[in-house]
């Protein structure tokens, strides 16, 4: 396992290296994250795993502080699994080269966590966009937790012709039935049972309108998850994860998107 800080260090070893899988980090490392470590694997070549905390993406100072970080233990978490190569950059060594690629940024930005998180989605692609122009990795693997970034990521992909391919990963969740995130363990007990409650309800919810026996009704449904204990509903939204548009029939497959807060801490999920 050889670990990088500098982009220069870390070009100058993968140079010449053609099948780099590349698994994009903020640390904090849960199931999820191995899941996706042990995909990438999976396929022909060598596994590249950056972690870094990127300020851009948060809206808030406070968020940024308080992300839980425990670079100690991801380290050991990724010698276990025999990581090729690791790139933890500074600020300073990811944000001061000139990119090739502009950002593209797709209008579905301005939908879902685009609504509340304003220039969220800017700083995500814009440190993507830097470690694409980097590493030039054959595949990227994306958690489908966060579908909206990784729909966003495949579309900048697209639009700027790059030669790397998105592998979308299912969302590995704990026995009750929360997706993991690093944002779990700022939960306490209390919460994380309300945040389980949650899920419940919406899988339920699903059902149900699959089997047509209820209607979407958001304002009741966003009353209900209150009465769960949860604080504050950003958004829930049926959606078509295919055509992105809301189904307009009930045998249109489609997923539940919701952001919510349970006090300060905010989750997102997709069932
Ligand atoms: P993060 O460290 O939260 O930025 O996540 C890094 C990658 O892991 C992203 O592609 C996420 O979508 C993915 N990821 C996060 N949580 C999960 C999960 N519970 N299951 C699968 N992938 C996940």
């Amino acid at each position: 396992m050889k670990i990088f800080k500098s982009k220069h260090k870390l070009q100058k070893e993968i140079l010449h290296i053609k099948n780099i899988s590349f698994v994009p980090t903020m640390g904090g490392l849960h199931k999820g994250h191995v899941s996706l470590i042990r995909k990438s694997q999976s396929f022909k070549g060598k596994t590249l795993v950056s972690i870094f905390v990127n300020p851009k993406q948060f809206n808030e100072k406070k968020d940024f502080l308080n992300y839980p970080r425990n670079l100690k233990k991801d380290l050991i978490l990724l010698k276990h699994l025999n990581i090729d190569y690791i790139y933890i950059p500074t600020f300073k060594d990811i944000f001061s080269f000139k990119v090739k690629n502009k950002i593209y940024l797709d209008s579905f930005s301005k939908k879902l966590c685009g609504k509340t998180r304003k220039g969220h989605f800017k700083g995500v692609l814009n440190i993507v966009n830097r470690f694409l122009d980097l590493i030039k990795p054959k595949y990227i693997f994306l958690g489908v937790k966060d579908l909206q970034q990784s729909y966003l990521i495949s579309k900048h992909i697209l639009k700027r012709k790059i030669n790397t391919r998105v592998i979308n990963c299912k969302t590995i969740r704990e026995k009750n039935g929360v997706a993991c995130s690093t944002r779990n363990k700022n939960l306490n007990k209390h919460q994380f049972k309300i945040a389980s409650k949650v899920i419940k309800y919406l899988k339920n919810k699903k059902r149900l309108i699959k089997k047509k026996l209820s209607n979407f009704d958001s304002i009741n449904t966003k009353k209900d998850l209150i009465n769960l204990g949860v604080t504050k509903i950003d958004y829930i939204e049926l959606i078509n994860s295919k055509t992105l548009r809301k189904p307009r029939n009930k045998r249109e497959n489609f997923r539940i998107f919701i952001a919510f807060y349970l006090n300060k801490i905010r989750l997102i999920d997709n069932i």
